[in-house]
């Protein structure tokens, strides 16, 4: 089978491996698998089926509408969704035992008043000042829940928050503040059994953040939500590899100027490769004369400006040949870039280099069986 021209191909058997090696890490908790934003780039139901198989408890999405795409998928797993508008109806995702993440008390009657009885997931926040009720909120909040399911309106299965990462002392006041929310839940009459603050970064550092369950993003895609730690480091390895095949290659004279602005001029006479992949794919233009690409088990820098559509390789007098593969990404243990080098070369972090991914990549799966 020839490969798309543009490929963002995924290994699900390396999701599958990091799932059972940050179960290793987790202890007794349950681990969910957070799959929104079409599994930060790698494909929302592929990745939501290896990861089920693959023996996570829970799959995480952002939006009803992303849970339910899962469901049309016939993925039977426990599901949670936890951010909505305003004014949406739950009764789809009720029907569709699509747990609800619920942060604030109009948003919980809503839910009460929705057809069928929800299973809620009530968010409190213990410091990120993102969304969840405010700890003046928890009594009003552990209260009104409490008798909506005295009156069999909705069931309150799980207690949540999210680290800040924003320091050690900053997880042990919103650990702390958790725990705060928890005797006051269970003062006001609930029993949640889902407890769950950690995401990546707390289940693997912050072992008080974890309860009962982490909720793990980045980490099921191979890549490391630290600074000071890569995948390597951490055990993991990388799940996607994006590449494209060379569309162009030329002889250019000594002093030839490349892309737009011509920020980059060849300094001898040298062969000029063109990648089909541009800021309409996702590529980020900030790493315009920083990305490095690798073909042929080489490693070249990216010549001038990133396009819309396309960038340019400066490859000497190396014999790059029409549809050769530009590997931008994938697992350094193979000698490619990684994604973290694109992050820096971007001035970003890893999450939005793969999660951006779009345009015209076609997306393929590898698995052994
Ligand atoms: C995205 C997200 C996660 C996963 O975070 P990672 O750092 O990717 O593990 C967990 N919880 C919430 C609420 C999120 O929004």
């Amino acid at each position: 089978m020839t490969r798309p021209l543009r490929e963002a191909r995924v290994d699900l058997d390396a999701v599958a491996e990091n799932i059972r090696t940050l179960r290793g890490r987790i202890g007794d908790a349950r681990l969910m698998t957070v799959v929104k934003a079409r599994a930060y780039g790698h494909g929302a139901v592929p990745v939501a089926r290896a990861a089920v198989a693959a023996g996570a408890d829970w799959l995480g999405v952002v939006d009803i509408a992303e849970a339910l795409e899962l469901r049309a998928a016939g993925i039977d797993a426990p599901i949670l969704a936890w951010l909505h508008g305003p004014h949406v109806s739950f009764d789809e995702a009720i029907a569709a035992r699509i747990d609800l993440g619920v942060h604030y008390l109009e948003q919980l009657d809503c839910v009460a008043d929705a057809a069928g009885t929800a299973s809620v997931q009530l968010k409190v926040d213990t410091g990120l000042g993102r969304n969840g009720a405010a700890e003046p909120d928890w009594p009003a909040l552990f209260e009104a829940a409490a008798e909506h399911e005295r009156t069999g309106r909705l069931r309150v299965s799980g207690l949540w928050s999210h680290l800040a990462n924003a320091g050690e002392a900053e997880d042990r006041a919103q650990v702390a503040a958790f725990e705060r929310a928890i005797a006051a839940a269970l003062a006001a009459g609930l029993t949640p059994e889902l407890l769950h603050l950690a995401a990546t970064a707390g289940a693997l550092r912050v072992p008080t953040a974890r309860f009962s369950l982490v909720r793990v993003g980045i980490g099921t895609y191979g890549l490391s939500p630290f600074d000071d730690s890569s995948s390597a480091d951490l055990g993991l390895r990388p799940a996607l590899e994006l590449s494209a095949g060379i569309v162009s290659v030329k002889r250019a004279a000594a002093g030839s100027g490349v892309s737009y602005g011509y920020d980059y001029r060849t300094t001898a006479e040298t062969s000029l490769a063109l990648v089909p992949l541009g800021y309409g794919d996702g590529i980020p233009r900030q790493a315009s004369g920083r990305g490095e690409v690798s073909i042929n088990g080489r490693r070249y820098r990216i010549a001038g400006r990133i396009a819309m559509d396309q960038f340019v390789v400066d490859v000497g007098d190396d014999p790059v040949a029409l549809g050769d593969r530009a590997v931008l990404f994938g697992d350094p243990a193979i000698g490619v870039p990684s994604v973290d080098d694109w992050a820096h070369a971007a001035d970003t972090i890893n999450y939005e280099i793969v999660t951006r991914l779009g345009g015209r990549i076609e997306w393929t799966y590898a698995a052994r069986d």
